[in-house]
């Protein structure tokens, strides 16, 4: 059984982005870029899935710019048999991601898709659901637990207030929570070996999906600064403040 795990390209989460000055989006030039780390989750699930003897390939597929062939030999560093680079410069916003996917699912007929449950960057959350819909196959999103058996999934999801547990029949789209596992770290002979395995690249027409942007993003800016705090002189000063000031108690 295949499972295809889409990984995105997207700035480090240890980065402090800067909102470009005219408001027009975050500078991302010569900013540090990593696997999103949901991806990354998704990435270490699937070869687990495989180390268990439950899947037989992991195909890891990013969209995006030339540069996303790093992404790629991390997933297969990570474990991914091989990887699919849908290489365009255009933007890519997750409708059109969601396309190019079902695309390539058509093509490779995975019987379980493993997303992120949302990129760090963009925040949407929409691209797994998106595809699902797409494909019309059963989703479980936020997924905290997964179970392969008998052409089933039985995903554990985090609900509010606990856990929620779901069977889907496959083929399935699963999206990824954080604390589904911890991501194996990388080590050096495995990034080596990665360097050898398959890697294709495929432009978003030879799909036949238009990737051209259907949002248009107004504006961009920095969150309000937090204004400075106080000193209060003793215990009593700041339960008198928390009680009348803040109002809190
Ligand atoms: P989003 O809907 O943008 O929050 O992204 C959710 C998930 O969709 C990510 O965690 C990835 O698994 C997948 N995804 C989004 N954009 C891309 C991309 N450009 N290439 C590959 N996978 C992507």
């Amino acid at each position: 059984m295949k499972v295809l795990v889409p990984v995105k390209r997207v700035v480090d989460f240890n980065v402090k982005v800067r909102v470009k000055s005219d408001g027009s989006g975050v500078d991302i030039a010569n900013v540090k870029m990593s696997m999103n780390p949901f991806d990354e989750i998704a990435v270490e699930e699937a070869t687990r899935l495989k180390e268990g003897g439950k899947v037989t390939e992991v195909v890891a597929v990013s969209c995006g710019v030339t540069q996303c062939q790093e992404t790629l030999r991390t997933a297969m560093a990570i474990g991914a048999d091989r990887g699919i680079l849908v290489e365009t410069d255009t933007e890519l916003q997750p409708l059109a991601v969601a396309k190019l996917l079902k695309a390539v699912a058509d093509k490779e007929q995975p019987q379980l898709i493993i997303l992120g449950k949302q990129a760090i960057d963009d925040d949407c959350n929409q691209t797994g659901q998106m595809l699902a819909a797409l494909l019309g196959w059963p989703q479980a999103t936020f997924a905290s637990k997964v179970m392969l058996e008998d052409g089933k999934a039985t995903v554990t999801r985090e609900v509010d207030g606990g856990l929620e547990t779901i069977a889907l029949t496959l083929p399935a789209v699963v999206t990824t929570d954080l604390r589904l596992n911890e991501p194996r770290y990388v080590t050096l002979p495995n990034i080596m070996k990665a360097k050898k395995k398959q890697l294709d690249t495929v432009k978003p027409a030879d799909l036949g999906v238009d990737v051209a942007p259907r949002l248009k993003t107004l504006k961009v800016s920095e969150p309000p600064k937090r204004s400075a705090g106080i000193t209060v002189p003793d215990a009593a000063a700041l339960v008198a403040k928390l009680k009348n000031e803040a109002k809190v108690i």
